[in-house]
């Protein structure tokens, strides 16, 4: 991808929620998203949260990892820094959620929520997929790939100009998964 082509993905292509789902996520979890208006250099949470299109499973999440710090909060009243969310993003087209500190059930709710990620479209919720314009990975579903790459003039390489990337794409969505899960325990 040419120069200006990834400035304009600096600029435009990383995708931030829409203002008042992400006041109401920040409202509705107060505990979890204790720093979403916190300094930048104390937190990543001032950067907001990704697409709209992820925004259902964040919550689900954020509804799981909520009652688990209350609860924390009640059983160490005395505990000054409760686990809290410090940064909420995509990467490689996927959802990453990091926090101050985990719980095995938290670190669970996480993993699942980020496998979700990996197939819904980051913009609309549909389901989606892994794409990739040259080298950077989004993860839409088909009639916003249209549009994404409409934005950019960007014109698909054949299948067998990218055949490494179909490969590479099926053995990671075949197995790394399971992979993972294997040495889970
Ligand atoms: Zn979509």
């Amino acid at each position: 991808m040419a120069w200006s082509g990834y400035v304009n993905h600096i600029a435009h292509g990383v995708k931030s929620m829409n203002q008042e789902l992400d006041k109401k996520l920040v409202k509705d979890f107060p505990n979890l998203y204790a720093d979403r208006y916190g300094d930048m250099r104390g937190t990543c949470m001032c950067w907001g949260f990704p697409g709209d299109g992820w925004e259902k499973l964040i919550r689900e999440l954020s509804e799981k990892l909520e009652k688990e710090i209350v609860e924390l909060k009640q059983k160490y009243p005395d505990s000054e820094y409760p686990p809290r969310a410090s940064q909420v993003k995509e990467k490689f087209g996927v959802l990453r959620f990091y926090m101050s500190g985990y719980t095995d059930s938290m670190k669970e709710a996480i993993g699942e929520a980020c496998k979700k990620s990996w197939v819904t479209c980051e913009d609309c919720g549909n389901p989606g997929k892994l794409r990739n314009m040259g080298g950077w990975y989004y993860t839409r579903c088909d009639t916003c790939w249209e549009e994404l790459k409409k934005s950019y003039g960007y014109k698909e390489p054949g299948f067998f100009a990218t055949l490494w990337d179909h490969i590479i794409y099926w053995v990671v969505d075949e197995f790394w998964w399971k992979v993972k899960s294997l040495f889970k325990k």
